[in-house]
């Protein structure tokens, strides 16, 4: 698996941190966690065109990790020579069915033209695709965001998205390969739905990773020694996610 950090940044605009998206791929077969604006141009940077996608992943519904489906759609309905003809299968959260019928009541751009578009939505569930895997588990985010662990050649990888330090992260990120986990904000900061250093520090520990890649970085985050914090709690390989950076796992 090689997965792709497309936007490593959160809802506020920083010029190496972008919002939301993970690509993983696996074989020839490209998958998409989250896209937050600007992810669909990233995604062709990071040399997957937005033409090949066949599976999208939602971890829940903010802007900073959804704004680019309505894109996607119109960019699969009007470019110029293409024509989509295999189905596309967005899978996410609770509300994602939701979010697409509004999106259609303000954008009737965004309806499939000549193919079709299949929407499952899951909260706690194990699917299997063939060569590859897909678990999930509440993220403690939201009320229905989830957690997702992508296991495939022997190898398993998880991204919480947004999420808040809680029993399930931990068990669904046990023994992983790599933990693109959140990690908003320095030890310390007050919050109420988002990941601290120390708490990424103490999932990561016990659930026995080998690798966390820090992902979600809010401002305050990148203005102390993150890593050193996260170290404190956990002595493994630890990687500060930006824009593009790739990991082969
Ligand atoms: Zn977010
Ligand atoms: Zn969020």
């Amino acid at each position: 698996m090689q997965l792709t950090v497309l936007g490593a940044g959160t809802g506020v605009p920083l010029p190496r941190r972008s919002p939301a998206g993970v690509l993983v791929q696996i074989g020839a077969t490209p998958l998409l966690f989250d896209l937050g604006p600007g992810t669909i141009p990233r995604l062709d940077a990071a040399g997957v065109s937005y033409r090949d996608l066949e599976y999208v992943f939602l971890t829940h519904l903010h802007p900073d990790h959804t704004l680019d489906l309505a894109m996607l759609l119109q960019a699969l309905n009007y470019t110029p020579g293409f024509t989509r003809a295999r189905p596309l299968h967005l899978i996410g959260c609770p509300d994602t069915k939701a979010l697409y019928e509004g999106l259609l009541r303000v954008y009737s751009s965004v309806a499939p033209r000549g193919f079709e578009l299949t929407i499952r939505e899951i909260s706690a569930e194990r699917i299997a695709f063939g060569a590859w895997t897909i678990e999930t588990a509440p993220s403690g985010h939201t009320a229905t965001s989830i957690a997702y662990r992508i296991e495939a050649e022997d190898k398993a990888m998880v991204y919480t998205g947004d999420a808040k330090e809680n029993p399930a992260l931990v068990e669904i990120a046990r023994d992983a390969d790599a933990f693109v986990c959140e990690c908003a904000f320095p030890r310390g900061y007050p919050t109420d739905d988002h990941m601290t250093a120390d708490a990424v520090g103490r999932v990561a520990r016990a659930a026995r990773v080998k690798r966390v890649i820090l992902n979600h970085l809010y401002p305050p985050a990148l203005q102390v020694d993150i890593i050193a914090q996260v170290r404190a709690e956990y002595t493994g390989e630890i990687i500060v996610a930006e824009d593009g950076t790739r990991v082969s796992v």
